[in-house]
């Protein structure tokens, strides 16, 4: 069961430890992440998807996406493993959003490979962890909508 208290705290705990500053409290369900400067802005964790919101922001900066240059599909994934894993750490279940965390990275490897990503140089455990067969979208044109709710791909010749 989710826990208000628990994940507020939590929350503070890393902004503390990582010395990271919310410029804002998100009203909504997004966030945002300034790496260099370490900032964030994340909604109050009074549900479990606002809570991984915030932590998938934090992990922006604590994996630090500008030190190795990766790519945007890399740099959301391992925010969602971040978030993901946080979250289970204080014996949260994740199932819903680890959907939702699926769908997310789907949808940028989608976007990438429309800027001529290349699929073969997709790491394997990011694959199997879209559960997608991404043979069928070779020369074929994606689109991925809905990513939030259930994931919808089209493929179209
Ligand atoms: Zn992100």
């Amino acid at each position: 069961m989710f826990d208000k208290d628990k994940a507020e705290s939590y929350i503070n705990k890393l902004l503390n430890h990582y010395k990271i500053k919310v410029v804002s409290w998100s009203k909504t369900d997004c966030g945002r992440a300034w790496i260099n400067s370490k900032e964030v802005k994340i909604p109050k964790p009074t549900n479990l998807m606002r809570f991984c919101i915030g932590l998938h922001e934090i992990g922006h900066i604590v994996e630090d996406a500008t030190k190795s240059k990766m790519k945007l599909y890399q740099s959301e994934y391992k925010a969602e493993q971040f978030a993901i894993r946080e979250a289970k750490s204080l014996g949260f279940d994740t199932t819903e959003y680890e959907k939702n965390a699926r769908g997310y990275v789907t949808m940028c490897i989608a976007k990438g490979y429309v800027r001529k990503l290349n699929l073969d140089k997709i790491e394997p455990h990011i694959k199997d962890f879209c559960g997608i067969d991404f043979e069928t979208w070779r020369v074929k044109k994606v689109f991925v909508s809905n990513w939030r709710k259930e994931l919808n791909i089209e493929i179209k010749n």
